[in-house]
């Protein structure tokens, strides 16, 4: 073990070699695995003045909803929840992560996020992470819906259960098509699997995946889960780590 001073010797020495990089844009830092003050400024939380059920931001005088879309056609989820503005140093991060496997970004939002998931997971709850179509998981090897759980349950005590939901086919890629030929696609591209859904009572369904854009995935799978009896009325919840900003 080094002493006090000698480890300060050696921090100083490695800040020289090394200075301290942000974590979204490599330019300097304060201090390692910290954000730089441009980039923590443009770091967008989702508003929470939005609708509680599908969270669309709101007037402030009109949340929380539900919103008119939600009081035409209720969604198949109770709450759609996202930490982020899928944009700037966010969307860097998830590229990043996504692309090149680097995370310090990401789990630098999930840090600076930890009071509001918190608010959100509780013990019991069980994280279902969005299947990936079966070509691109062995493409990759890598599912970050899968790894976003891991780091949910990790902060909140809440479970992943990543066999229940599953692909019903293999509709492909999302993000190569239109919105409208997204819906229709992702329509019919999940199943529940035929094992024992074991819920505590009271235990709330969480759908959880990287980014929402049109909210398609999301959408379906959450009726997949609200169709089935086997969940016998469990309250389905969806969640994002980031999302797109309305009209984006
Ligand atoms: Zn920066
Ligand atoms: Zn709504």
């Amino acid at each position: 073990m080094l002493s006090t001073a000698l480890q300060s010797l050696v921090d100083r020495c490695l800040d020289a070699l090394l200075p301290p990089a942000c974590v979204f844009c490599q330019g300097p830092a304060r201090q390692r695995g910290a954000a730089c003050d441009a980039c923590a400024r443009r770091i967008r939380v989702w508003p929470r003045k939005s609708c509680a059920r599908c969270g669309e931001p709101l007037p402030a005088e009109l949340a929380p909803g539900p919103c008119g879309a939600c009081l035409r056609k209720p969604p198949p989820f109770s709450r759609m929840e996202s930490l982020y503005v899928y944009d700037g140093p966010v969307r860097e991060a998830i590229l990043n992560w996504k692309l090149a496997g680097k995370d310090a970004g990401v789990n630098w939002l999930m840090d600076a996020a930890a009071a509001r998931l918190g608010e959100l997971f509780a013990p019991g709850d069980v994280l279902l992470p969005v299947p990936m179509p079966l070509s691109r998981m062995r493409r990759t090897g890598l599912h970050h819906a899968a790894n976003l759980c891991r780091a949910i349950a990790r902060r909140t005590g809440a479970r992943m259960e990543s066999g229940w939901l599953r692909r019903a086919g293999d509709a492909g890629r999302q993000s190569a098509r239109g919105r409208s030929e997204r819906w229709r696609h992702a329509r019919r591209a999940f199943r529940l699997a035929d094992t024992t859904h074991r819920l505590d009572e009271g235990s709330r369904l969480w759908v959880v995946d990287d980014i929402r854009t049109t909210g398609a995935t999301l959408h379906w799978a959450c009726r997949t889960l609200a169709r089935s009896a086997a969940l016998n009325g469990a309250g389905i919840r969806a969640f994002s780590l980031a999302r797109t900003p309305a009209g984006a």
